[in-house]
């Protein structure tokens, strides 16, 4: 850092679309691209770069609102910076797309602090581990058996010990399919691999409770969003009905509606680019562990990295494949998994991500 106490001088947004290979889907939603929107602080002669997976008004929000609060403000004070921007955003709701632009500001705001003190953003937050477990996902219900096996064989060589299809075709309407596809990943992955599948909140109650009693006859341990988590008391009835560990908080905003899952998951999900950024995904695992429960990073797992190693009560970290072909594009400096983990950086100042030049072809104007 340089002489006398600087200030956040300039902030600017970006917004990127990256098609995916081929139409793609879980139980309720279908999607063929992915917007990343990017938020760039500077300050003392340093940018701190933070990023959401939301659409571009997300980009909008944080020129419309949330420059105007952090203009001038003391980079280091972080927490100050998120207080303001949830305070702007009151009339707005600060959840959802609010929290989105939040949220990656405030990545930016943390990466272009431990840019200013020039350490790496793991030994800012105190990380207890130099390496963070990840797990395979993907095998969306457009996947076909080619796709599935392409995507399994990928995890394997990124040594993924658990790995997790997307189920719930249709909004549960061909449980045959879903099952069979179950059958399906267990056959291509090997009896050492842990089973897991998302359901995306797809199935009615008692369709989850029948579906769940058959998966767990499959060996699977990981059921995510068997229904709505929306329905915190049906997830708890599931819980208590179900051998599998029930899981679910991806759409978590704040310490909130982390406190109203925690006592019906086995396992809380926590989304960084969504949960208030680096700030608000360590206060969310924070309620996890007053309820005795491990957090699981939700995709996005470049970003993750510096907080999940941070928090002793860390089970994984979400390996998306949308993700993982992604973030390459967006941005340079990427970690890949190999033997099913992430390494912490240890060396480079911050994250140890820029924005790639080359993802100027993804821009939306
Ligand atoms: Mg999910």
């Amino acid at each position: 850092m340089t002489g006398g106490a600087p200030v956040i001088e300039n902030v600017t947004t970006g917004v990127y679309c990256f098609p995916t290979p081929a139409p793609e889907a879980d139980g309720t939603l279908s999607w063929e691209s992915t917007t990343a929107v990017t938020v760039q602080v500077s300050a003392g002669g340093e940018t701190g770069l933070g990023w959401t997976y939301s659409a571009g008004a997300a980009a909008g929000l944080v020129n419309d609102k949330l420059i105007t609060v952090l203009h001038a403000r003391d980079p280091l004070d972080v927490a100050g910076a998120w207080t303001a921007m949830h305070r702007a955003c009151r009339n707005l709701g600060t959840k959802g797309l609010a929290m989105q632009a939040v949220s990656a500001v405030d990545v930016a705001l943390w990466d272009l602090k431990a840019r200013l003190f020039g350490r790496p953003l793991g030994e800012l937050f105190g990380a207890t581990r130099g390496q963070v477990p990840v797990y395979g996902s993907g095998g969306f219900t457009t996947s076909n058996d080619d796709q599935l096996a392409e995507q399994v064989d990928g995890w394997r060589a990124a040594g993924c010990s658990g790995m997790k299809i997307k189920i719930g075709q249709s909004w549960g309407s061909d449980v045959v399919r879903d099952l069979h596809r179950v059958r399906q990943l267990r056959a291509l992955a090997g009896a050492n691999v842990e089973l897991m599948v998302d359901a995306n909140g797809g199935y009615s109650p008692g369709q989850a409770r029948r579906v769940g009693a058959a998966l767990d006859e499959l060996g699977v341990t990981w059921f995510e969003e068997p229904i709505s988590s929306d329905d915190t008391s049906g997830l708890g009835l599931l819980r208590q009905a179900l051998r599998c560990d029930i899981a679910a908080g991806e759409y978590v905003s704040d310490i909130y509606d982390a406190a109203r899952l925690a006592p019906v998951v086995d396992c809380l999900q926590l989304d960084a680019t969504r949960c208030g950024g680096y700030t608000g995904w360590l206060r969310c695992a924070a309620v996890a562990a007053a309820h005795n429960l491990q957090v699981s990073a939700h995709c996005a797992p470049a970003l993750h990295i510096p907080v999940a190693a941070t928090v002793p009560n860390l089970r994984h970290l979400e390996y998306f494949i949308d993700h993982v072909r992604l973030e390459p594009l967006l941005l340079q400096g990427v970690p890949e998994a190999r033997d099913g983990v992430l390494h912490v950086n240890t060396t480079a100042p911050g994250h140890g991500m820029t924005l790639n030049p080359a993802a100027e072809e993804h821009v939306v104007n």
